[in-house]
């Protein structure tokens, strides 16, 4: 079966108009499928539903077999890992952002992640802002460097899910390629939902799905689209 399965998915935030208006579409184990849309489009609601903060209203998505309605919040967290588009600090150390909510999480696997996310060299570092009694300042990281705090932090989690939300990031055009070599370094043999503006950014996805106004407008393997555009 597949790892996820969104079957005739309808949704809407207030009854007056609907958001998601039928949507279906599945990752198998260990693809990589990225949905891409203009923005409004209903990206962030996709992702919102796997978390349950809504549950749907037509229609049913399922993990793995089963339908989320039967898993609790907690669990979907545990086993879905999220990049978000935008990366909050917590004001400590590289190393403690990364490990976070993963108390015994050892130096080793913190170093380990942290490696493949190509951020080893700092994770002794403190963020940008970080002010201690001495007045000490921290290291200011770019917007490419946080996303890859998230991403060594999925990576330490090992969730059997990985969704990464690129969709609105405010990354330099370097900086994005760069991160998109991080993520498919990382989500090679993992289940991964990527969450796109742009068609450009998810060449390597197995499929990709244009979500338009809520509805699948198109699906295909990066070449395919392009050659309709
Ligand atoms: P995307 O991620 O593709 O930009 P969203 O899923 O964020 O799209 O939004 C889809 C539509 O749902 C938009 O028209 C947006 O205004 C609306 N929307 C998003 N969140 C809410 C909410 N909490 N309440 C009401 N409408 C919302």
């Amino acid at each position: 079966d597949a790892a996820i399965r969104f079957e005739d998915v309808h949704f809407s935030y207030n009854p007056d108009r609907n958001i998601l208006k039928g949507v279906s579409f599945e990752v198998p184990a260990g693809k990589t499928v990225a949905v891409v849309g203009p923005s409004g489009a209903g990206k962030s609601t996709l992702t919102r539903l796997m978390f349950r903060f809504y549950d749907v209203s037509g229609g049913r998505i399922t993990i793995d077999g089963q339908d989320i309605r039967d898993v609790t919040q907690n669990s979907l967290r545990q086993e879905i890992g999220i990049v978000p588009q935008d990366t909050v600090l917590f004001n400590d150390t590289i190393a403690y952002n990364i490990s976070y909510g993963r108390p015994g999480a050892e130096h080793d696997e913190i170093e380990k992640a942290a490696k493949l996310a190509s951020i080893d060299g700092f994770v002794r570092a403190l963020p940008d802002g970080f002010k201690t009694m001495v007045g000490e300042r921290g290291l200011k990281l770019s917007g490419g460097e946080k996303q890859r705090v998230s991403i060594a932090r999925m990576l330490l989690k090992r969730p059997k899910i990985m969704i990464f939300d690129e969709a609105t990031s405010a990354l330099d055009t370097r900086t994005e390629k760069d991160i998109q070599q991080a993520l498919r370094d990382v989500s090679r043999g993992h289940t991964t939902l990527v969450i796109a503006h742009r068609l450009s950014t998810v060449i390597d996805a197995d499929e990709i799905i244009v979500l338009r106004d809520g509805q699948v407008a198109e699906r295909g393997r990066h070449q395919e689209l392009l050659a309709q555009e």
